[in-house]
């Protein structure tokens, strides 16, 4: 009998989850991937989350090894957050260009300019910038967290400038903004949306606050700038729900793609259609299934954070944590 190369591919992709699953049990480990990675790991991990999510998961966990198909601040996270527990990613040069925006050289330097000044960082920061820290937060708590600070607070946010700008424009508050951002936020430009808005028009719009690339879009619905009628800001869950609830049965989702894969497991009568195709973090791709495999065949790639640095870090993370 002579296979197609479909099926061929489709035998060669089964072998390799049965692998990954077998290594996995072998070495006692909890593999957790997020929404940005490709379908094949999703859909072999333990869990699938956003950063927050796989965070708490992480931090729960009683297996001795976890392994974090994600960017390295995520994996430096979860060991911060369980520092029993074996971290591995499996290619540790997975960063993210929205946490290489500031050092912790270049936060200390700034908290010199600014004595007394109230520090809020983006979750998406090295464990090291963590520990110069009082709040890190999320897209989601930002606002939150910005807004419970005393009203005569100097306050430095970093490193999300349409964060930061977001934040801004819904609490009223002026802050100090670290002019960083994130690649792929460029793929998903007010004219992308405006376009694939125009040729998809009983879709509604849902942005997913989840990471640097969507940020720009939460600043362009504080402004105006996106028909507030059929937009959404919306978490994982949150877009499920609305698909199942929605008369829209098209949705376009304005967040890196790796998402859709997720949506439309889990609403397979929704039609979802990117923002921008092009939307893609190339660090999140460079945990490739080969990666993974090779990781729980030799066990390496283990994720450092030094004890005293970790210790300062927790505390803002709990803080996050705390606020949800
Ligand atoms: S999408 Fe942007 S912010 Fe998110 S991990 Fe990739 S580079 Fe970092």
């Amino acid at each position: 009998m002579v296979l197609s190369s479909q099926a061929r591919a489709a035998g060669i992709e089964e072998e390799w989850a049965r692998t990954v699953r077998r290594l996995a049990d072998e070495r006692d480990a909890l593999i957790v991937a997020h929404n940005y990675q490709v379908p094949a790991i999703q859909d072999v991990a333990d869990h699938v989350g956003d950063s927050l999510e796989l965070s708490r998961i992480a931090a729960e966990t009683d297996r001795s090894t976890i392994v974090f198909c994600g960017v390295h601040f995520m994996a430096e996270t979860a060991k911060i957050l369980n520092p029993q527990r074996r971290v591995l990613i499996p290619d540790p040069g997975a960063g993210c260009s929205l946490a290489a925006s500031i050092t912790a050289d270049q936060l200390r330097a700034w908290k010199a300019e600014h004595p007394g000044a109230i520090v809020v960082m983006y979750v998406n920061t090295d464990a090291a910038v963590k520990a110069e820290s009082d709040y890190c937060v999320t897209s989601a708590n930002a606002a939150k967290v910005v807004g419970s600070l005393p009203e005569d607070a100097e306050i430095l946010f970093g490193p999300d400038m349409f964060l930061g700008a977001y934040v801004e424009r819904v609490t009223g508050r002026r802050m100090h903004v670290w002019m960083g951002e994130c690649h792929v936020h460029a793929g998903i430009r007010p004219s992308d949306i405006q376009a694939t808005l125009t040729a998809h028009p009983d879709a509604e719009l849902h942005v997913h606050p989840e990471c640097g690339c969507s940020s720009q879009c939460m600043y362009m619905m504080a402004t105006g700038d996106l028909p507030a009628d059929r937009t959404f800001v919306l978490g994982t869950g949150g877009m499920v729900r609305r698909a199942r609830v929605s008369a829209a049965r098209e949705f376009v989702v304005a967040t890196e793609t790796g998402m859709l894969h997720r949506l439309r497991k889990e609403n397979p009568q929704a039609t979802y259609v990117p923002a921008n195709p092009d939307a893609v973090c190339g660090y999140m791709k460079m945990i490739t299934p080969a990666k993974l495999l090779e990781c729980l065949r030799t066990m390496r790639h283990e994720v450092v954070v030094p004890p005293e640095v970790a210790e300062r870090a927790r505390v803002p993370i709990e803080r996050m944590l705390a606020i949800g």
